[in-house]
């Protein structure tokens, strides 16, 4: 004897026992924004679950007089919560009148399908114009991927909807986009990356965007790291100099990202400031002028003594 249509297991009007239950498919309910993402997440855990053709016309509502008619209902019913239930509860209640989940689809797609222009070219521009400046790789990063996430949304890469795909499209150009955003970004850090960035390009393929930023971002710790390291080097110099407790003025140039704060022994208190000069001066002593400062950046000069050994 024949299955009936909503227990076959392969026919669209078949529902598992677990998808009765009326679950929310995306991590935040539509409100408004995001419309894109909202629908390729609907699109996807439909499609799961065989009943894509209900939103999108490939299943066509038979007749009430055919038999498979209370199958078909009961389908569209479900779909219908599932929709509701990843709407938020303003554009829930727009819709909640419509007979069919298609009906819904569609009026959602022609209130927030759209893709704007002018949100486009605002985030074109926004691209164009962002770079790292002051922010650090990872600040930078999430800057720039906002700007990406909000122009994914405004304008979707198109993908094959072909059934059984094997043009690979979609995969092609999301790759593409990967690419070319992989580009911009390295494009848009400051010069001190140069050797980094050299050594991305001379590769035969690009890494992806997370490989490109966990480069950058290693590389920028690295820095911070070594930078550390010499700071406390010059430090250990200047306070176990013997020199250093008869000398006034001291004057050193350090790279201007470090930062270095106060130390203190034997009574002789040290001060880098951060705009690149330290000055190492003893309390009970301001007549002597400091020099000019240094341009070698770890050189240290003691105005009118000779330079002391290093112990
Ligand atoms: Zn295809």
């Amino acid at each position: 004897m024949a299955l009936q249509g909503n227990q076959d297991l392969s026919s669209v009007y078949y529902i598992h026992p677990s998808d009765a239950n009326v679950t929310q498919f995306v991590s935040a309910k539509f409100n408004g924004v995001g419309f894109h993402n909202w629908k390729r997440s609907m699109i996807l855990t439909l499609s799961t679950k065989n009943k894509l053709g209900f939103v999108d016309r490939t299943i066509a509502k038979p007749e009430i007089t055919a038999a498979e008619f209370k199958y078909w209902e009961r389908c569209n019913n479900q779909v219908i919560s599932w929709l509701l239930v990843n709407l938020d509860e303003s554009i829930a209640k727009s819709v909640l009148f419509y007979q069919t989940a298609e009906e819904i689809w569609q009026d959602l797609a022609d209130r927030y399908g759209y893709t704007s222009m002018a949100q486009i070219y605002s985030f074109e521009q926004q691209l164009l114009e962002i770079n790292q400046g002051t922010d650090s790789v990872s600040d930078f990063f999430t800057k720039i991927k906002t700007l990406w996430d909000g122009l994914n949304d405004a304008n979707p890469l198109p993908y094959c909807t072909c059934e059984l795909c094997t043009c690979n499209l979609s995969q092609r150009l999301v790759q593409r986009q990967q690419e070319h955003r992989v580009l911009q970004f390295m494009m848009k850090l400051s010069e001190q990356f140069a050797l980094v960035r050299g050594n991305v390009l001379m590769m035969q393929l690009l890494p992806s965007i997370a490989q490109t930023y966990r480069l950058f971002a290693q590389d920028e710790r690295h820095k911070e790291i070594s930078a550390a390291s010499t700071t406390l080097q010059l430090l250990f110099l200047i306070a176990t100099t013997p020199l250093a407790l008869k000398t006034s003025n001291l004057l050193v140039m350090v790279p201007n990202n470090l930062t270095v704060d106060r130390f203190n022994r034997s009574g002789v208190y040290g001060h880098i400031n951060i705009g690149g000069v330290m000055q190492h001066t003893l309390p009970s002593s301001s007549s002597m002028q400091p020099t000019a400062p240094f341009s070698n950046p770890i050189q240290a000069t003691y105005p009118d003594q000779a330079p002391p050994m290093v112990p």
